[in-house]
């Protein structure tokens, strides 16, 4: 059975196999976790992710891709791209399930044992928080794996907390 684990706090102290980073389709960075992501886990990343674009173009939402850790607490950070908010909840939920499920397969097909997600979309692409949680724990729940054992929702917001703690109880 898989696990699930509830974090308050920095994705970016929270050791794990494999960290996910909410990244945008251009792989070069940006503000809230995946800038948090980057400036801990050093220059190795974002070379790495450079490299990604040059070979296969900008990451599609619902996508993921993997890289080093550089300097992080990590094996690995897979990058996927969350939905933009805007306003269209069927397509929407549809692509924040992907980024759930894709980066879950890819860690997976790794070998990897634990995952730290963040609150996926739920910053500046503004999905609503409570919606959000739903998708990310229905998306875990249902995953069957004989590798993955413990996955670790890691909040950084009051309210993302408060949502996860009840959905999780
Ligand atoms: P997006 O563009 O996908 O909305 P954001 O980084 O803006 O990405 O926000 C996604 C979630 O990550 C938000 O809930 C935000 O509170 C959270 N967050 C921001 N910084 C960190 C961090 N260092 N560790 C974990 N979560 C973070």
């Amino acid at each position: 059975m898989l696990k699930i684990e509830l974090v308050k706090g920095d994705i970016t102290k929270i050791k794990a196999d494999v960290m996910v980073n909410a990244a945008n389709s251009s792989l070069l960075g940006g503000g809230g976790v995946d800038g948090a992501i980057h400036r801990a886990g050093g220059k190795q990343i974002l070379d790495e992710c450079i490299e990604i674009r040059n070979r296969q173009g900008k990451c599609k939402t619902g996508e993921a891709v993997v890289t080093t850790a550089g300097n992080l607490p990590a094996k690995y950070v897979i990058h996927t791209v969350g939905p933009v908010w805007n306003g269209n909840e069927e397509k929407c939920s549809e692509l924040l399930a992907n980024c759930y499920k894709n980066s879950l397969k890819l860690a997976e097909s790794l070998d990897l044992k634990t995952i730290a997600f963040p609150n996926i979309s739920t910053g500046i692409y503004r999905f609503p928080k409570e919606l959000a949680g739903n998708i990310a724990v229905d998306e875990v729940k249902n995953f069957k794996s004989d590798i993955i054992e413990k996955v670790i929702f890691v909040c950084f917001d009051d309210e993302n907390e408060e949502i996860y703690k009840k959905l999780l109880q």
